[in-house]
C-alpha cells in the first residue's frame, strides 16, 4: 500500500460526492462530521465476531500501513495522540524539571503531556499569517531546561519543517511534532510522519482520518521500540515461557483491534477525503466576500490538508453573538482554540494575559467554519450567505 505525497491542487471540484456523509439542505450543517463508509462498518462487526477485540492482528495491520505511508519508519498505535506525546516525552527522557518549547494556540492536549511528565510547558508566540509557532522566537527563550520543542500543525498548516530541522541542529532540540491535525499534509512533497523527528497523529473522531478514538506515535530510528511498547502498556515484558515482568512505569494506552479496523477503512478514503476538503476550502475562498473584514487562512494547497478552514473575525464582533447567530440560522461554528495559557491551570503556573499578543488576539477572533467529506457546495453557499447577513448586524 503506497500513498504519493497529495499534492491537492485548485482543480478539485466539490462533485466527487462521498454518498453516506451527505447533508441535506434543511438540516443542522455541524462544523464537522465522520466520513464512515459500510465497508469499515463491516470490518468492525467481523472484528465483533472474531472474539478478539482488544490490539491483536488489526493493530498490526494498522501499524505496517501507517508505517508504509511514514516511508517504512517505526509506528506505534495508542488510544490518543495525548498518549503517543507522553510516550515521545518519555522516550526522550523529557521529566521533572525540564521545559518543552511550544505554541499557545493548540488544543490543550499538547500542553497538558508536558506536565503529565512534570515538565513544564514554554510558550512561544505565533505568526499571524500561519497561526503556527514563531519559530524565530524559540531561541530566546531556550534556557540549560530546555529538552524539547513541540510544533504544532495548526488546521493541518505545516510549520516550515527545513526552518524546524535548521533550529533543532543548531540548538541541539529534540523535536516532537504535534501533527495530530496534519496527518495527510506535506511539506514541499514529504509527507508529514517521514522527517527524522518523533511525530504524533490523532484518529480522533474529528480529525482527517479516525478511529473514533485513537493515535500514532512515528519513532526516530535510533529509539528503542520494546520501550515504547512497555511504556504503551503497563511496562510489561512478556516472555516465550509466559511468564513476564515489569520494568518501568507505562501507561494504559494501546490501541483494539475495534478502532485499528476503523483507521484502516479510513487510509482506504484518504486521497478521496483530502480531495473533498481541498475543493471546499477552495470554494470558501471563492466564495466569501472580501469586505466583510474577515481574516482568511493561508491559501495553501500544496501542503495543507484542509483539516479545518479557519477565519479570523474582525476586531469588535463579538465571538459569542456570531456563534449564536450561526446556530439559530442552523449551521455550527467551532472554536479552535483559545489560547492555552490563559486557562486557569495554566495561569496558575504564572502565565497571563499579554504574554503571547498575538495568539491572544488570534484565539479570541478565531472560529471554524463547516468542513468534511459530504458537505456540498451549496452548504458552503448556505454558510457564506449566513456569515455575510449577520456580521452586517453585528459589524456596527
Ligand atoms: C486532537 C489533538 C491532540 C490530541 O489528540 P487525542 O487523540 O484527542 O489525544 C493533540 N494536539 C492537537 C493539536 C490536536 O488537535
Amino acid at each position: 500500500m503506497q500513498w504519493p505525497a497529495l499534492n491537492i491542487s485548485l482543480m478539485f471540484s466539490v462533485e466527487h460526492h462521498m454518498e453516506q456523509g451527505q447533508t441535506k439542505t434543511n438540516d443542522f450543517l455541524p462544523f464537522t462530521k465522520p466520513f464512515i463508509d459500510e465497508e469499515t462498518i463491516g470490518a468492525v462487526v467481523a472484528v465483533l465476531r472474531s472474539g478478539w477485540l482488544t490490539g491483536g492482528p488489526k493493530v498490526l495491520e494498522f501499524e505496517r500501513a501507517l508505517s508504509t505511508y511514514c516511508a517504512g519508519r517505526s509506528v506505534r498505535t495508542f488510544n490518543s495522540a495525548t498518549a503517543a506525546l507522553i510516550a515521545a516525552l518519555r522516550l526522550a527522557g523529557v521529566g521533572v524539571g525540564d521545559e518543552v518549547v511550544t505554541s499557545p494556540l493548540t488544543w490543550v492536549a499538547t500542553a497538558n503531556s508536558v506536565l503529565e511528565v512534570g515538565a513544564r510547558p514554554v510558550f512561544v508566540d505565533i505568526e499571524y499569517h500561519t497561526r503556527n509557532i514563531d519559530l524565530s522566537g524559540v531561541a530566546d527563550k531556550l534556557t540549560p531546561s530546555t529538552k524539547a520543542l513541540i510544533p504544532v500543525d495548526l488546521a493541518g498548516l505545516p510549520v516550515d519543517r527545513d526552518k524546524l530541522q535548521t533550529l533543532a541542529h543548531s540548538h541541539a532540540l529534540l523535536v516532537i511534532e504535534d501533527a495530530a491535525q496534519s496527518f495527510g499534509a506535506n511539506w514541499k512533497g514529504r509527507p508529514v510522519g517521514t522527517g527524522p523527528n518523533f511525530v504524533a497523529f490523532s484518529f480522533h473522531a474529528n480529525k482527517n482520518v479516525t478511529s473514533g478514538e485513537g493515535g500514532a506515535l512515528v519513532l526516530p530510528d535510533e529509539v528503542d521500540l520494546a520501550l515504547c511498547e512497555r511504556l504503551r502498556l503497563q511496562g510489561v515484558t512478556r516472555y516465550p515461557d509466559g511468564t513476564m515482568d515489569v520494568t518501568e512505569l507505562g501507561a494504559k494506552a494501546n490501541m483494539s483491534d475495534i478502532a485499528a479496523a476503523i483507521g484502516l477503512g479510513q487510509l482506504v478514503h484518504m486521497e478521496n477525503i483530502y480531495r473533498q476538503r481541498a475543493a471546499l476550502a477552495c470554494q470558501y475562498f471563492a466564495t466569501l466576500r472580501s469586505d466583510m473584514g474577515l481574516e482568511l487562512p493561508l491559501p495553501d494547497f500544496e501542503q495543507s490538508n484542509w483539516h479545518m478552514f479557519q477565519v479570523l473575525l474582525p476586531h469588535g464582533v463579538s465571538r459569542a453573538s456570531f456563534i449564536e447567530a450561526m446556530r439559530a440560522d442552523g449551521i455550527g461554528i467551532g472554536v479552535h482554540y483559545s489560547v492555552v495559557h490563559l486557562y486557569s491551570l495554566y495561569r496558575k503556573l504564572g502565565y497571563g494575559p499579554g504574554d503571547f499578543p498575538v495568539a491572544e488576539d488570534v484565539g479570541s477572533r478565531i472560529v471554524t467554519l463547516p468542513l468534511f467529506p459530504g458537505m456540498r457546495e451549496t452548504d458552503v453557499n448556505r454558510v457564506c450567505f449566513s456569515i455575510e447577513k449577520i456580521l452586517l448586524l453585528l459589524r456596527k
